[in-house]
C-alpha cells in the first residue's frame, strides 16, 4: 500500500461540544499557518524523496476553513513537495457551516474528488446541543450542491447516542441519510472525551449520558439498516456503497500502511516508528519560522505492541484479519497462540472464521474492546 499524506487544518469557526481535537476558534493566524504548513512540506518532503502518495487527506478542525483558494495552494506545494499519483484520492472534510455552493465547484477545480460533509444529524434540536455551527437545512443544502458540483465520492459523518435519543429519531437521520445516497457513511457513537464541555457538563450532573444498551441498540439499529441498503458495513464506524468508495486513505491507518502527518498535532506512522507534532499553533509555526521540524516526541514500536495493533485494527474491520499475512510479518503460529480464545468467541457467535481470516460478527463488534484485550492476553 502506497502511503498517505494527512494535512490538519487547525482552526473551526467554533468549538463544538463533545469535541477533543486539536483546533482553535481564531481564524486571524490562517496565513501564518499556511507559511508554516508549506515550510514543513519542504522539510518533510525532502526527507521522503521515495515516498509515493496515493492519498491526501485534509482534515481537523475544520479544513473548508480555509476555502478553495488556500486549499489550492495546500495541494499545489504537496504536489511540489511530494510525489503524489495520478488519480490519487484527495478528500476534504467540510462543515456544511463553511460550505457555498460556489464554492464546491472551485474545491473541485483545486484537486479535491472527496468530500466528507459533517452532518452529524438532521434534526436542528441535536445540532444544537451538539455545539455544530450549522442547522440541518444546511447540511441538506451541503450534500444537494456537492452533487450538483459533480462530486461523485460524497460522504457523510452522523453521531448517535446523545442523551435521550431514542430509537425513532435515529431512525429518521438514517433515512435522511439514505435519501441523500451517499457513497460514504461514517456512524460515530458520541463520546464523553475529557476536557471536553460535554464531559464537564456530564460530571456535573447537567447532562446524563444515554445507556450502553441503549447507544449499542443503535449500533445494530445502523448495522442492520445499512445492510438493507446494500452498503457495506466494512469498518466498525464506517459504511461504503461498494469497496470503490471504501475511504482508501483511512483504509491506511487499519492496515498498517504508512502515512506522514503534517500540520499541528498531526502523527506520522512509518513501521516501527510513530512520530507527532505538537498540539500548538503557535508553537508550530514558532518552529518552523525558526527552520526547525515541530516534532513533539517520537517512539519505536516493540513487536508486541505491533502486534496488538495489528489484530485490534484487524478486528476493526470486515475483512478481518489477515491470518497469513500476520503470520509472515510476525513469524508466529497464529492458531497456535490465538487459536483458544477465538474458539470461546466462536462459541458465543462473537466472532466467526473463513478463507484464513478471522473476524468479529456484527453483535461482536460490540464488544470489541473486550475481545481486543483478551486476544492482547495471549500476545
Ligand atoms: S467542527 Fe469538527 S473539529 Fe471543529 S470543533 Fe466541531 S467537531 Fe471539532
Amino acid at each position: 500500500m502506497a502511503p498517505g499524506l494527512y494535512i490538519h487544518v487547525p482552526f473551526c469557526v467554533r468549538k463544538c461540544r463533545y469535541c477533543d481535537f486539536y483546533s482553535i476558534a481564531d481564524l486571524s493566524a490562517m496565513e501564518a499557518y499556511m507559511a508554516a504548513l508549506i515550510a514543513e512540506m519542504q522539510m518533510r518532503g525532502a526527507g521522503f524523496k521515495d515516498g509515493v502518495f496515493d492519498t491526501i487527506y485534509l482534515g481537523g478542525g475544520t479544513p473548508s476553513v480555509l476555502g478553495p483558494g488556500r486549499t489550492g495552494r495546500v495541494l499545489e506545494a504537496a504536489a511540489k513537495h511530494f510525489h503524489i499519483l495520478p488519480g490519487a484520492e484527495i478528500t476534504l472534510e467540510a462543515n456544511p457551516g463553511t460550505l457555498e455552493s460556489r464554492s464546491l465547484a472551485q474545491y473541485r477545480s483545486a484537486g479535491v474528488n472527496r468530500i466528507n460533509i459533517g452532518v452529524q444529524s438532521f434534526d436542528d434540536a441535536n445540532l444544537s446541543f451538539l455545539g455544530r455551527i450549522h442547522c440541518a437545512r444546511q447540511a441538506a443544502d451541503a450534500l444537494r450542491a456537492a452533487e450538483k458540483a459533480g462530486f461523485s465520492d460524497i460522504g457523510m459523518d452522523l453521531i448517535y447516542g446523545l442523551p435521550g435519543q431514542g430509537r425513532d429519531a435515529w431512525q429518521r437521520d438514517l433515512e435522511a441519510a439514505a435519501g441523500f445516497c451517499p457513497a460514504h457513511i461514517s456512524c460515530y457513537m458520541l463520546t464523553y472525551e475529557p476536557g471536553t464541555r460535554l464531559a464537564a457538563e456530564k460530571d456535573a450532573g447537567r447532562t446524563k449520558a444515554l445507556s450502553e444498551d441503549r447507544v449499542s441498540a443503535m449500533f445494530v439499529q445502523a448495522h442492520a439498516f445499512f445492510a438493507e441498503k446494500k452498503y457495506q458495513h466494512y469498518e466498525i464506524s464506517n459504511f461504503a456503497a461498494c469497496r470503490d468508495k471504501r475511504s482508501r486513505h483511512n483504509q491506511k491507518y487499519w492496515n498498517n500502511a504508512s502515512y506522514l502527518g503534517l500540520g499541528p498535532s498531526a502523527h506520522s506512522y512509518t513501521e516501527p516508528e510513530r512520530f507527532w507534532n505538537h498540539a500548538d499553533l503557535s508553537r508550530y509555526i514558532r518552529d518552523l519560522s525558526a527552520g526547525c521540524l515541530p516534532t513533539a516526541a517520537s517512539e519505536r514500536l516493540t513487536g508486541s505492541q505491533m502486534m496488538l495493533e495489528a489484530v485490534y485494527l484487524g478486528l476493526r474491520q470486515s475483512d478481518g484479519i489477515d491470518v497469513a499475512m500476520l503470520e509472515k510479518r510476525f513469524n508466529c503460529d497464529f492458531w497456535k497462540r490465538f487459536g483458544p480464545v477465538i474458539r470461546r468467541f466462536q462459541k458465543t457467535g462473537h466472532m466467526h472464521t473463513s478463507h484464513n481470516r478471522c473476524r468479529l460478527t456484527s453483535r461482536g463488534m460490540l464488544f470489541l474492546d473486550s475481545i481486543a484485550a483478551e486476544m492482547a492476553g495471549v500476545i
